[in-house]
């Protein structure tokens, strides 16, 4: 599913309590309850939703709004040895994962308990027991490094590689999502993939800290190899990281692969093995259950970066087999590492959280078993979740505030002066077509296909894997199932489809810092205001912008307005590019375009929307802030956040979101009501006269 997200790719897993309760006050259904809801409450956070104590009032807000909220905050946080970051988002996953092994004490007790309810405590179950783990090492690994250890030609090579279950790597990746121009039907994407660092750029850049990570990276491969029992470990090692740096130089960079129209390119299999000589194309999809053919005659792919196929294949050709079988076993080991012996798992530990992230010290196991069981089952999680700690008084109050900003957005686009009346009535159509999802999906993942057992988490992981994957496939010639999600409820974060012009909410996201009921309305509205803004934003963001009201990818744009539009958003491109959050790296603006869009139109929206509620009636000033000086405050409050240098850099190389200083200052020095809430002028260093803020809608 493509999913453009409110934040990164990190874990935020795990279920979280709705904030008003303890544990204690929970029972086992929400419905129980009855004497919490109507409860008065307070706001979790300072007496009306923020948290003052993080203020640094040295600082200038015109200055640096970020530090000027934060600085304290900055100064005295320290990040969890076991985390590679600390902040808003962080908070509450722990609280999540903390709630989740609540739910996960009580199944261990629990009498008549359910089939999905059994998936779940078993899987932990088999997850949780180290000993065991030990005790067996390899064993459970044999078959799979046994058909790898027997690959002979380049066709068993392409088998290995289209094997869901045995989840090593292949140079191509395949997708099923939805046809990007035609909504009611999914189509196979075809993607660049092949690399074990999280960046091409890992391989290719000469910073002095990306080079140590790289000579990182080969001794570790070396490692893993040496713990599977192979010989000459430091040649072969050299061999895949040699191959690795081939492919990553025939790799897209990112910020080109997130453009819709070039990564559009549909075409037959057939055709796809002539454009791409080299690779088995036929067999590789017939092996992952894609036919060639369907109802309507011969099967079209989409290949996503195109130009870069020819290439990968020659080199798939090229590249002798025993260096695949070389490859494949270090994959397979890599991506299995943390499910075996404390061996494997330590120096997957030592590489990719402490040297890629920063980590001091390894979350302990039961965590990490949470952690596990949100990315396997996580509906399964997420009904019991859901059950316990989302109220359906929630999901009404959210409902009401994303209604709102929809009106807010409409009126916006009839009033912006920058667009002409033809696009305006599309885009208008486009604002009126938005589905919502909020909380929970209507009808929960049947997991009943996915076989479960306590003692074989191997098993457990390539079973699920399959389970996954024919889930997709086995539906890939069906009618597109809009109810479905693709995030768990128990997920902080929020995303935006553009195939289907929705924005979803999972519960876990509707609580403080985000949203309280209990807090001011000014917090809320620049809290979960903003993230609801972002996420509407991403609709007319510069790639959402190309999908039309009923999610086609096509133009709906007269020429003019659209060279207008981009004359902006390149200089937002250019406004972002100048951000350093590391001594000699700077934010990619190309890459994160689309979420600074939405960051800056999400917290101008949230702003209007908040004005407009008051209907011109006076607010009380709050500690000395007055109104729309506290949507700014609650915007700045979310956005808490501190990380380890390593993982600050990989999220420069890799994230699609800029790291959160310039989400605040970026996005908010584009903001007139900003300049007009801190009374902020060109002495500032934040300041920008207005004819070079951007401001879109
Ligand atoms: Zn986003």
């Amino acid at each position: 599913m493509k999913q453009w997200t409110l934040a990164a790719g990190v874990v935020l897993a795990g279920g979280l309590a709705w904030y008003l309760l303890d544990d204690a006050l929970v029972g086992d259904a929400w419905e129980a309850n009855e004497m919490v809801s109507p409860a008065p409450g307070e706001a979790e956070l300072g007496s009306w939703g923020i948290n003052l104590d993080g203020i640094n009032s040295a600082i200038e807000p015109g200055d640096d709004f970020f530090r000027y909220f934060n600085g304290t905050w900055l100064e005295e946080a320290e990040i969890p040895s076991d985390r590679t970051s600390t902040g808003s988002f962080l908070d509450l996953a722990i609280r999540s994962e903390e709630r989740v092994q609540a739910i996960l004490a009580n199944l261990e007790t629990k009498e008549n308990i359910s089939a999905v309810e059994r998936k779940v405590r078993d899987l932990y179950r088999s997850f949780i027991d180290a000993a065991h783990l030990e005790e067996i090492g390899l064993a459970p690994a044999t078959e799979d490094l046994q058909t790898i250890a027997e690959i002979e030609t380049h066709e068993d090579v392409t088998r290995v590689m289209a094997s869901t279950s045995m989840g090593t790597e292949s140079i191509f990746g395949v997708r099923i999502g939805i046809d990007e121009k035609n909504p009611n039907a999914y189509a196979a994407s075809i993607r660049q993939s092949g690399l074990g660092l999280p960046d091409r750029d890992y391989y290719l850049l000469e910073e002095p800290n990306i080079v140590a990570t790289r000579e990182a990276y080969v001794a570790y491969i070396a490692q893993i190899l040496e713990l599977g029992g192979l010989k000459d470990v430091g040649e072969k090692a050299a061999e895949i990281y040699a191959l690795e740096t081939k492919i990553a130089e025939i790799h897209w960079p990112r910020a080109e692969r997130r453009d819709a129209d070039r990564i559009y390119n549909p075409m037959t299999v057939s055709a796809l093995s002539e454009y791409a000589p080299g690779f088995p194309w036929l067999l590789y999809l017939q092996e992952m259950g894609i036919s060639p053919v369907n109802q309507a005659g011969e099967r079209i792919v989409v290949a996503s970066e195109n130009t870069a196929f020819p290439p990968l294949a020659e080199l798939f050709a090229m590249t002798p087999v025993a260096t695949w079988r070389d490859y494949l076993t270090f994959h397979y080991l890599d991506s299995h590492a943390p499910y075996l012996s404390s061996a494997f798992d330590n120096a997957n530990f030592e590489f990719r959280g402490r040297t890629l992230g920063g980590q001091a010290q390894q979350l302990e196991r039961a965590k990490r078993g949470v952690q596990l069981l949100n990315r396997t089952i996580g509906e399964g999680v997420g009904q019991i979740y859901v059950a316990r700690h989302f109220p359906p008084s929630a999901k009404i109050q959210a409902e009401a505030l994303v209604s709102n900003l929809l009106v807010v957005y409409r009126d916006r686009i009839r009033t912006l002066d920058w667009m002409g009346e033809e696009t305006r009535a599309q885009a208008l159509q486009k604002a009126e077509s938005f589905t919502v999802k909020i909380g929970y999906p209507d009808k929960w993942r049947d997991y009943s296909a996915l076989a479960v057992t306590e003692d074989d988490l191997l098993g457990n992981r390539s079973r699920s894997a399959a389970f996954e994957w024919n889930y997709d496939v086995l539906r890939l010639d069906e009618p597109v199932d809009r109810g479905e999600w693709g995030m768990s409820p128990q997920t902080v974060n929020a995303y935006y489809n553009p195939s289907l012009n929705e924005i979803v909410f999972p519960a876990a996201i509707l609580q403080a810092p985000f949203f309280d009921p209990y807090a001011d309305d000014a917090v809320n509205y620049g809290g979960i205001g903003a993230v609801i803004g972002h996420e509407i934003s991403h609709g007319f963001d510069d790639q959402g912008s190309k999908y039309d009201a009923l999610g086609v990818l096509e133009n709906w744009w007269t020429e003019m307005d659209r060279a207008n539009f981009e004359g902006r958003t390149s200089r937002l491109v250019d406004q972002f590019n100048a951000y350093s959050p590391l001594e000699g790296m700077f934010v990619n603006g190309q890459l994160t375009l689309g979420e600074n869009i939405a960051d800056t139109a999400g917290i101008t929206i949230a702003h209007a929307a908040y004005a407009l509620s008051l209907g011109g009636e006076p607010v009380p000033v709050l500690d000395g802030f007055d109104g729309a000086q506290r949507v700014f405050l609650g915007y700045a409050q979310v956005w808490r956040y501190k990380a380890q240098e390593a993982t600050m850099r990989r999220r420069i190389l890799s994230d699609p979101h800029s790291p959160p200083e310039f989400r605040v200052n970026g996005a908010i020095r584009n903001v007139d009501s900003w300049y007009e809430a801190f009374g902020v002028g060109p002495d500032d260093a934040l300041y920008l006269p207005p004819e070079e803020r951007v401001q879109l809608w």
